[in-house]
């Protein structure tokens, strides 16, 4: 497309106060001959959008440069069809966060329009993904327990075909064991309706059911996943838009347990889950004779928030401890039922349950310290009393029931990560790729993902596969993959229910996303894709490896092959490429090297030192807008560059960046670890690694190597923006200026 550039430039929201916007007009006209510069007072109504429309219809404007507010706000008013459009923010963080009239003020917006004026004449406009494959709109759904069946009904009312497959010879899952269950309004317990769930899914037209039926082969992306599923020896083949993942859970073994809780010391010593398999409708009596059970002791947290067993609590057991006392309770009101707790975890209106639980006579005794005994047919239990502040023996006891809890089926079969590892060494990529953070892949015959990076999604914290984010719920490493239900966190029947209509309408989002070439979450309605320039390939798998959502396969000659329904636009790859032959229509190494010699670098006379600062759009992005809005003043020396993820850089920027006299980069990314933050779960610490070979570049320029620092930051850290760039730039003040610069 051969561009025409109109810049546009607000004077409203204090801009025209604390800018000479006549001299920043300069910028587009005399620098940049660009003869279209217009300011207005107000460009987000309707007079500006139009005057900007008037000008696309009258002199064929298509590539708009906007300079107002940040483009985290009026996307949707700065938003023309078929034209490219960047946003230079000049409110947020320049006027709002620096004072008005002030020299310096006025060149960091002279700046930051010619580094967009660079970026807008390095990009192209993208265009959408298309699949050659039939794209499907159907969705997988793995699993066919509770969440498994809600997820398949929910999206048939939605009015999506729905694929379902179930390993167990008939639906149902776990609950297939309850007769009752605990739930929402918490007043009393209720029969299980698991029956009629089940009724309703084989009922709907548009539900295909697999039972006694596994996933053998799930290949592709979403809108074109093939999905090969084995039942009674036969394979059928189904084109899949997006799947859900709900395999659910499986009780921890109680064999494992420490001895002091006697499991198998007694068969009266039973789990929770053992208690509903056993008493499912029928009447509680004791395993060993099958007499009435008289005396009762619940024991919570069975090797549950403990770390040699389950570090985390299964959020359901407290629960149905309750639910299941009062069922004795109701069996036999004169019976004894104790229930002995380290802490009773019965949130929002459970409480109620807990409550009548008390009323029907239910004991309770809080305890850190607890021992089961079992002499022959005699079991005891003693604790230690924390109210009281003695040990209390509860003998003659019929049943003791350990709440034991809740394994993702993802937990299970073995870890192959370094298997994979190992197979990079034999092709002889050890060297490059060894620094890269593995996953935990294991092999647990969910999916069987015909990827590059393994059969499953990575096994994440305690072996869940969700991305344990608040802003990511249901998501895995896997794009168009949603884990719901117990597989993602150990959750009772209620939340389960509200997971699978979550997961599945998060399935319909990447279906009608992608169906538009569009990216999903974080960078939802994204259009470009990475591009990849394979002459000058050299096979070094780094893009393969790094891409943080398994979305490039490999032939067998290490070649990339990128799925792009796959790709969530993160840039990964591109700043991994060692040949720099990834890029996007609308975000490229070049692009940004551009971006970062368009600003202009004063004298060393002038005193003007100049920092380059790199920051994460998602998190370090709207912080510095935050600080802004909240007219927190900063540095003046500072130019941000947004990066779609940290992980996207790519070090040549930083060495052309010194080599042309800045005087130092700053790098603001998400937290990385164990508790990352990173939108694009590995990219910050790739950043992080790819930066440990930054002082290779500093020693060839002989610079200091603290001229490039990396910080964390997340949005809600703003208040400490300034004290960041403030810090930084006093330290930039210190080592003196940059040797380069003039050259
Ligand atoms: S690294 Fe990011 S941009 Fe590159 S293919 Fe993977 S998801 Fe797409
Ligand atoms: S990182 Fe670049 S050079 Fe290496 S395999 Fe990927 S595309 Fe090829």
């Amino acid at each position: 497309m051969e561009k025409k550039l109109g810049v546009y430039i607000c004077s409203g929201c204090g801009i025209g106060d604390a800018l000479d916007l006549e001299q920043l007009s300069k910028v587009a006209t005399d620098e940049n001959s660009i003869p279209i510069c217009k300011t207005h007072s107000n460009l987000c109504g309707k007079e500006g959008v139009d005057l900007i429309k008037g000008d696309m219809d009258s002199e064929g404007v298509n590539s708009i440069i906007v300079a107002a507010c940040s483009p985290r706000v009026m996307y949707d008013v700065f938003d023309f069809e078929g034209c490219i459009v960047d946003r230079v923010n000049i409110r947020e963080q320049v006027v709002w966060s620096q004072p008005p009239g002030d020299e310096n003020t006025q060149m960091m917006a002279e700046d930051y329009l010619r580094m967009s004026i660079a970026k807008v004449n390095a990009m192209e406009l993208p265009e959408p993904y298309k699949p050659e494959e039939e794209f499907s709109r159907d969705i997988l759904v793995v699993g066919g327990g509770l969440t498994g069946l809600t997820a398949a009904i929910e999206g048939a009312k939605a009015g999506y075909n729905i694929v379902l497959v179930e390993k167990e010879s008939e639906l149902g899952g776990f609950q297939k064991n309850v007769k009752q269950i605990a739930t929402f309004p918490y007043k009393d317990i209720q029969e299980s309706d698991i029956d009629a769930l089940i009724n309703e899914v084989t009922q709907n037209e548009r539900i295909k059911v697999y039972t006694g039926a596994t996933v053998e082969k799930t290949e592709g992306g979403p809108g074109v996943f093939k999905v090969t599923i084995k039942q009674n020896g036969s394979s059928a083949e189904h084109r899949i838009g997006a799947i859900v993942m709900a395999a659910g859970w499986a009780p921890y073994e109680p064999e494992k347990l420490d001895e002091k809780y006697g499991y198998g010391a007694s068969p009266n010593v039973i789990t929770n889950f053992q208690f509903e398999q056993n008493f499912n409708g029928d009447k509680i009596t004791r395993p060993s004779d099958g007499s009435p059970v008289n005396n009762v002791v619940f024991i919570q947290c069975a090797g549950q928030r403990d770390p040699d067993h389950l570090p985390y609590c299964s959020s359901v057991c407290c629960i149905t401890s309750l639910k299941q006392a009062i069922q004795i309770k109701r069996q036999n009101p004169d019976s004894a039922v104790f229930i002995v707790f380290q802490e009773m975890r019965t949130p929002g209106q459970a409480e109620d349950l807990y409550r009548k639980a008390q009323e029907m006579g239910v004991v309770f005794i809080r305890s850190q310290s607890v021992e089961v005994k079992a002499n022959g047919d005699l079991l005891s239990v003693e604790a230690l009393d924390e109210l009281l502040g003695e040990n209390v023996l509860m003998d003659n006891l019929d049943l003791v029931v350990l709440a034991t809890g809740m394994v993702p089926v993802s937990a299970f079969g073995p870890d192959i990560s370094q298997e994979m590892k190992e197979e990079e060494k034999e092709a002889g990529k050890e060297e490059e790729l060894e620094e890269i953070p593995t996953d935990i892949i294991r092999r647990s015959n969910i999916l069987n993902l015909e990827y590059r990076q393994g059969p499953e999604p990575p096994a994440l914290r305690y072996d869940f596969p969700d991305s344990h984010f608040i802003c990511f719920p249901y998501e895995t490493r896997r794009t168009g993959i949603y884990a719901a239900g117990c597989v993602r966190r150990p959750m009772g029947v209620a939340s389960a229910q509200e997971d699978a209509a979550g997961a599945v309408m998060k399935a319909i989002q990447c279906i009608e996303l992608t169906s538009k070439g569009a990216a999903v979450h974080p960078r939802a309605g994204d259009l470009s894709f990475p591009e990849f320039q394979m002459q000058r390939c050299t096979q070094c798998k780094r893009c393969t490896v790094e891409c943080p959502f398994g979305a490039i396969n490999e032939d067998e000659k290490a070649n990339p092959l990128p799925n792009p329904t796959r790709c969530r636009r993160c840039g990964v790859c591109m700043g991994a490429c060692p040949e720099r032959i990834i890029s996007f229509k609308n975000y490229s190494v070049a692009m940004i090297g551009d971006m970062a010699k368009a600003i202009e670098v004063p004298e060393e006379d002038e005193e003007k030192p100049r920092i380059l600062v790199f920051a994460c759009e998602n998190d370090a992005y709207p912080a510095l807008d935050m600080a802004g809005l909240h007219r927190m003043k900063y540095n003046a020396w500072v130019r941000v560059i947004p990066l779609r993820c940290l992980g996207s850089m790519n070090l040549i920027w930083i060495a052309d960046a010194l080599s042309r006299g800045i005087d130092g980069v700053l790098l603001l990314g998400c937290k990385h670890g164990d508790d990352y933050q990173c939108h694009f779960v590995k990219g910050s610490e790739l950043a992080n690694i790819r930066l440990g070979k930054v002082s290779e570049t500093l020693d060839r320029l002989a610079l200091e190597s603290e001229r490039v620092h990396f910080e964390t930051v997340s949005i809600i850290d703003y208040p400490r923006i300034p004290e960041i760039l403030d810090d930084f730039a006093k330290r930039i003040d210190e080592i003196g200026p940059n040797p380069f610069k003039g050259w």
